[in-house]
């Protein structure tokens, strides 16, 4: 935990805020230092491409973060943003000509696609050594096979704040909640990877606080705000909170919250990741790591 972190807490709270935002910033400065090190060898930068179909509001607000933290790191990013008309045929052209590309390291596919696209066809189609996103069948297998591979960025960045925090993570009960492709299923491969004993909860689980409260590590990601209570902690307990729900009040402002009600798991718990400055920037730290690491493999 950062100084500034621990400056930041109010004083009532006894779990300490894990700060995720100066984290992805101190990987942020690593990638750089690696992308450097890649062009000095290689005389080009690692290349990052980012395909965008449509004009959802998030998804580009997702995007332009994406591609101005990939140049700040040293990385090279190509931006395809492709009308909301774009065929299955077209996509998949698209990259074919990516996978095709010697000065494209990392292929991220924005999601969710507009209906009538096949999203499984797509990531599918991505090279699996290009396949930043970790979604392609191969790296899937090879997570769960304990084989290294490209690991889902989301979960990357929790087992990251979780190890800088707990050192070795062997013997330690981890719960997640939520099996999620992108989120949860990684997440509990990369924490029995790492030795814990992990239990996964979802929607049809029973007595989900009495799983919870076993947990050392709770890594929440279900999209329900405040769903994880004070009474599914165990005291001291580790929690982050991948959750992201947007809130409105009568006055139609809005806020972000996680699943966690961070007021009161935080007279509970140990430490726990704050939402917005927890998770979430995190995950674009990992795609730039994981661009740097396809990009170092692509030429090992
Ligand atoms: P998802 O695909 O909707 O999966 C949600 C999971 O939560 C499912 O496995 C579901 O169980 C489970 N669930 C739903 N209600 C539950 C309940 N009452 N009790 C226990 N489990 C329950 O969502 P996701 O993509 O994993 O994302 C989860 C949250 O994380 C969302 O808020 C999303 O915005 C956020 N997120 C954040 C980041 C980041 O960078 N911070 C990245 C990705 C996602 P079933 O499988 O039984 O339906």
């Amino acid at each position: 935990m950062s100084e500034l972190a621990q400056s930041q807490q109010p004083a009532s709270l006894q779990a300490a805020l894990i700060d995720g935002k100066a984290f992805a910033a101190r990987v942020r400065d690593q990638v750089k230092t690696g992308a450097e090190a890649f062009k000095a060898a290689q005389g080009r930068r690692p290349g990052l491409a980012v395909v965008l179909v449509g004009s959802d509001a998030a998804s580009q607000v997702y995007v332009r973060t994406k591609v101005r933290q990939a140049a700040e790191a040293g990385i090279e990013s190509f931006a395809h943003l492709l009308d909301v008309a774009t065929t299955q045929a077209q996509l998949l052209a698209l990259i074919e000509a990516l996978n095709a590309d010697e000065s494209v390291d990392g292929i991220l596919v924005q999601l969710p696609l507009p209906a009538g696209l096949d999203e499984s066809a797509v990531i599918e189609a991505i090279d699996p050594a290009k396949d930043v996103d970790g979604f392609h069948p191969v790296n899937v297998g090879r997570l769960s096979a304990g084989q290294p591979s490209l690991v889902p960025c989301t979960p990357l960045g929790c087992l990251l704040l979780l190890q800088d925090r707990l050192g070795d993570l062997s013997g330690l009960k981890a719960v997640v909640v939520g099996r999620s492709n992108i989120v949860g299923k990684p997440m509990g491969q990369l924490l029995l990877n790492a030795n814990c004993t992990v239990t996964t909860v979802h929607s049809r689980s029973r007595d989900l606080a009495a799983e919870c409260r076993q947990a050392d590590i709770l890594v929440v990601a279900v999209g329900r705000a405040g769903i994880i209570t004070a009474d599914y902690i165990k005291p001291g307990a580790t929690v982050l909170d991948v959750g992201i729900n947007r809130l409105e009040d009568e006055a139609g402002n809005s806020r972000l919250v996680g699943d966690v009600d961070f007021a009161a798991v935080s007279a509970v718990a140990g430490a726990l990741t704050p939402v917005p400055g927890g998770i979430g920037p995190m995950t674009v730290a990992c795609l730039l790591r994981n661009t740097l690491t396809a990009a170092q493999l692509r030429r090992a």
